[in-house]
């Protein structure tokens, strides 16, 4: 298992991986793609050398994919060995001049890009295995001198979603028609999505034999690729202010896009927020809206059997498998909390880890580790907790009072669902008609986007930028 999921997150890009387990004449045969995972029956050994003769798809690599090692394995053995802060992959793409991805674009034409140094690896084997690398346009196609992409930073994301997910490319047009006149102020926080493909799995693949025989118990799905303007990480930030600001930022995006285009992100956690530097100026960008979904959207697909989103962030409701959602905004909220409560705790400043942890009784580094069990339990200690102190580091020790304030809109929004909850049994027993209501959405009010807004927009004594007009009058309101 761990060197299958090796495989998929650190080599090359690939829908699936297929192992042998050898025992002299036997063998057995392991096979993983993003999701599930098989054990085949004994096979004779002699049957793995067949293996070797299979074309490249059917060993799970892309064809759009053109590397020099396809042609000459020889070349992958001259490979130096990674920095230790690098991705094992980073170099396997770099290092091969000429390696290029070719994907289909508009009109029925394809277009090629060079692929750079990959920037970002997800970790495991089921899952979106989200793979970011940088790329510039081959100019295969473009007029002499005219390319279009040739002043943008991009990048190619890959990733393998369900077949049935939205690209986040219609998300984003939609955002994009929305923000003109005062939203305009919205494009500043959102990627700069230029074009979403998708390579579905052909139909002798094995993934469709495997959905063919499944059923809707296993998640079909394709090979998605976007390419986008580079965003820079949060490690890029110098202050704890600039910090603050880039999380209000996020916090306004997300409630503009919720509230205008309609649309949930759903998946907050620190890989996807992000920085743009336009101007001299610094914004927090909410990225990766490929978990996103329509609010009016009922139906969601088979998606909707699984919960969304990354695991240490997730909202502690959502921590076990037996929760049904509806996946809320304020959920949302929650994860932005653990966000921050992590940062501001694991980090000595945005470049750094703190070093060591084992004097600190507080563990929170293990939320990054351990299963959804011990993040149930450790995330309904801390959102009930009646006081809560989080060890933050002194660099973010401005974010103290944030988070204090936060967890306590929190809990108290929890300590009243749970009277209501008494309450509305009580009275079910003895007034069935008249049931007292409860906004789910907020908590009973507790933890509304105001509440939310009215904590964030300051950030040390001193008021932080709130970017739309919209919030900038309710804040003057409320603060009255
Ligand atoms: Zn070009």
């Amino acid at each position: 298992m761990g060197y299958a999921r090796d495989m998929l997150s650190y080599g090359l890009p690939r829908s699936h991986v297929v192992n042998f387990l050898v025992d002299s004449q036997f063998a057995r045969c392991i096979y993983y793609d993003r999701s599930l995972i098989l054990e085949s029956k004994v096979i004779f050994a002699k049957m793995v050398k067949h293996m070797g003769n299979l074309p490249l798809e059917d060993l799970g690599f892309s064809p759009s994919l053109e590397a020099n090692f396809i042609r000459d394995p020889a070349s992958l053995m001259k490979l130096e060995k990674p920095a230790a802060e690098e991705f094992p992959s980073s170099r396997i793409l770099t290092s091969l001049e000429g390696s290029s991805f070719t994907f289909p674009y508009q009109n029925n034409q394809t277009r090629t890009v060079r692929l750079k140094r990959v920037i970002f690896r997800s970790n495991g084997v089921i899952g979106r295995g989200t793979m970011v690398i940088r790329v510039t346009c081959a100019c295969r196609h473009c007029p002499r001198d005219a390319c279009d992409w040739q002043a943008k930073k991009l990048v190619l994301k890959l990733s393998f979603p369900s077949a049935t997910r939205v690209s986040e490319l219609i998300f984003m047009d939609r955002c994009k028609q929305l923000a003109q006149g005062e939203h305009a102020w919205v494009m500043n926080h959102l990627p700069d999505i230029i074009w979403s493909f998708d390579i579905p799995f052909r139909t002798d693949s094995p993934q469709d034999a495997l959905s063919n025989e499944f059923g809707a118990t296993y998640e079909k799905r394709v090979m998605r690729g976007v390419i986008q303007e580079e965003l820079k990480p949060l490690s890029y930030l110098q202050t704890a202010k600039q910090c603050a600001q880039v999380f209000y930022d996020v916090f306004q995006c997300h409630h503009w896009v919720w509230k205008y285009p309609k649309i949930l992100h759903r998946d907050i956690s620190q890989g996807n927020i992000m920085v743009r530097e336009k101007n001299g100026t610094i914004y927090g960008v909410l990225n990766d809206w490929d978990l996103a979904t329509w609010l009016d959207n009922k139906r969601d697909g088979p998606t909707s059997l699984f919960r969304t989103g990354t695991k240490p962030y997730m909202a502690h409701e959502q921590q076990t498998i037996h929760w049904r959602g509806p996946h809320r905004y304020r959920h949302d909220m929650e994860s932005l909390f653990y966000v921050m409560v992590l940062f501001a705790c694991l980090y000595s400043s945005p470049k750094e880890k703190v070093p060591n942890f084992e004097d600190k009784d507080f563990r929170l580094e293990e939320w990054h580790r351990k299963d959804d069990e011990f993040l149930r339990r450790a995330k309904t200690t801390v959102v009930h907790a009646a006081s809560f102190m989080p060890p933050v580091s002194p660099f973010f020790i401005d974010f103290l009072l944030w988070l204090t304030e936060l967890q306590e809109r929190l809990a108290l929004g929890f300590v009243h669902l749970m009277i209501h909850i008494k309450q509305a049994a009580k009275q079910k027993a003895r007034q069935p008609n008249t049931l007292p209501t409860f906004d789910m959405e907020t908590l009973g009010d507790h933890f509304s986007c105001e509440q939310i807004a009215m904590i964030l927009h300051m950030f040390d004594n001193e008021q932080l930028t709130t970017r739309g007009l919209e919030w900038q009058n309710i804040l003057e309101g409320l603060s009255q």
